[in-house]
Formats: C-alpha cells, sequence, structure tokens
C-alpha cells in the first residue's frame, strides 16, 4: 500500500535530450516545486505548490503546456499510469524533485522493470532506491540562496553542467575539488540555451578534461 503522494506537474513521453541517457525513450515525471530560483529557468511554472492550482490526475495527462497544475498521486497510481506508455526508461524531474522523499517511488517503478533517473540541481538530499541513476545539474549561487551539498554531489552517477562563462567551469572545479569520488563520476557541460561563446568554452573544457559535451538535443529537433 503506498503511504506518499507527491504533486506531479505533468507525465509525458519524449526522448531524453541531455546526458547520458541522450537519444533513450523516456516517460518524464515533472514534479511540482522548486525553491532553487535559477534566472534562466526555463520551468518557472513549476515553483509554486499553490493549493489553487491542484487538480485532478486526468487533468495532467497527456496535456502539455507550461501551467502551475499539479494534480496528488501516490507512487503505485504512478506506476499504474506508466503502463500506457512504451518507453522503460522514467525520467523523474522539476521543478526539484528532491525536495520530497523518492525512495517509494523510485522503489516502485524499479520493482516494477522500470530503470528510473531522478534530474536534480544537488540543493536536497537525495532520497531514492539505490538502483536509481542520479544526475545532479548543480545550481551555484541561484536567487534561492541553497548551496550544492556533498553528499549530493558523492551520490550522484552523472554532473551535468549548466554553462553560460567561464566562472561557471571554475565553480565546476570548486565542486569536483570537494568530492572524494571524482575520478569515478561522469561530467557532462551543457552550454545554456545553445549559445556560442558558451557551446565553445564547454568544447575546450570537454577536451582538456576528457568530460563529455551535453547538447540539449531535443531543443534542436522541436521536441518537449
Ligand atoms: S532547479 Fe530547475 S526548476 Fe528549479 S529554478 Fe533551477 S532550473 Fe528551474
Amino acid at each position: 500500500m503506498s503511504k506518499q503522494a507527491l504533486p506531479v506537474n505533468e507525465i509525458f513521453e519524449t526522448i531524453q535530450g541531455e546526458g547520458f541517457h541522450t537519444g533513450v525513450a523516456a516517460v518524464f515525471i515533472r514534479l511540482q516545486g522548486c525553491d532553487v530560483g535559477c534566472s534562466w529557468c526555463d520551468t518557472k511554472h513549476t515553483w509554486q505548490v499553490s493549493p489553487d492550482d491542484q487538480v485532478s490526475s486526468e487533468q495532467i495527462i497527456g496535456v502539455s503546456g507550461d501551467t502551475a497544475r499539479w494534480a496528488k498521486l501516490s507512487a503505485q497510481q504512478l506506476c499504474d499510469l506508466l503502463t500506457q506508455y512504451s518507453a522503460k526508461h522514467i525520467v523523474i524531474t522539476g521543478g526539484e524533485p528532491a525536495m520530497y522523499d523518492l525512495t517509494e517511488l523510485t522503489g516502485v517503478l524499479i520493482q516494477a522493470g522500470y530503470s528510473v533517473q531522478l534530474e536534480t540541481s544537488g540543493t536536497y538530499p537525495i532520497r531514492v532506491a539505490p538502483e536509481t541513476w542520479v544526475t545532479v545539474s548543480p545550481k551555484v549561487a541561484m536567487q534561492g540562496g541553497k548551496t550544492v551539498l556533498i553528499d549530493a554531489l558523492e551520490r550522484t552517477n552523472e554532473i551535468k553542467h549548466p554553462v553560460a562563462r567561464e566562472r561557471d567551469i571554475d565553480n565546476l572545479q570548486a565542486l569536483l575539488n570537494r568530492m572524494q569520488n571524482k575520478q569515478s563520476v561522469l561530467v557532462c557541460l551543457q552550454p545554456i540555451s545553445q549559445q556560442t561563446r558558451a557551446t565553445q568554452l564547454c568544447i575546450d573544457a570537454c577536451i582538456a578534461n576528457n568530460w563529455r559535451l551535453s547538447l540539449q538535443t531535443h531543443k534542436f529537433i522541436g521536441i518537449e
């Protein structure tokens, strides 16, 4: 019996466009709620969990569009809903999904045979089943005033770092220097908004450090 309900903004099936799992068919579960405050955030509609925006689950499934609406769903309800999709890879994103304890949801999904990926800013403790692939996209010095947690970095399988300017790469180096397991983590640099200068910075840093370049391929082909 499921014990916890989570605020879900949308569920949609697409191709993972970023990072290690680029190109993999996936169902995205977007949770509502985030207090990290990235100025360039492209999902600002997920920040507030307002009771006024709560709707039924039917009103969020298969409904695209940037709305602040959310529905409360248990881990088992979410798992049952996923049977209508083909993809066997589930991406839990947000918002900031690590605001919530995801141990039950990730456990139920893995038990049902899915591979599960969490996308997080690294500013909350990561509470997931051990088999979960964790992607930390570290958000350093954002308006919300939160810090990237060393425990989140140590748990991550992949660091997917957004880059606009040189300082962002310096910030990444500083984070890596705090980590015990920095040799084993996969580092992907991702130019913000495909800017030419940011892309060149990422290319140079990837070659110099043997990191991986992550392009937001879904934006090139016009899918969500
Ligand atoms: S952590 Fe993600 S959802 Fe939250 S403000 Fe930053 S980019 Fe937006």
